[in-house]
């Protein structure tokens, strides 16, 4: 799934990457989570589908990803998420 992710100021990495979910040789990502310097404004950082090569629909704040994985998280669900969110799927 597609989903919204603050990017660190320090590294220009996404959170994720800061709670070791995506593997970088970052050392700030490997000292800081969560990190300190967030990006007020999310990033869309799209996954696509393996068979069409599609992007795959956007993740709605504050919903789970990988629902199936124990290590699922919650994606943020903060008013500029919500913002961000609507303005991507607004048609
Ligand atoms: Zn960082
Ligand atoms: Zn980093
Ligand atoms: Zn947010």
């Amino acid at each position: 799934m597609s989903t919204l992710q603050h990017v660190c100021e320090d590294c220009g990495h996404v959170e994720r990457a800061h709670q070791q979910e995506l593997f970088t040789r970052c050392r700030c990502c490997a000292n800081e989570a969560p990190p300190k310097n967030l990006s007020p404004e999310p990033v869309i950082t799209p996954t696509f589908d393996a068979r069409t090569f599609e992007p795959e629909p956007l993740l709605r704040p504050g919903e789970r990803y990988n629902p199936g994985n124990m290590s699922g998280r919650q994606t943020c669900a903060c008013q500029a998420c919500q913002d961000a969110y609507a303005e991507a799927t607004a048609t």
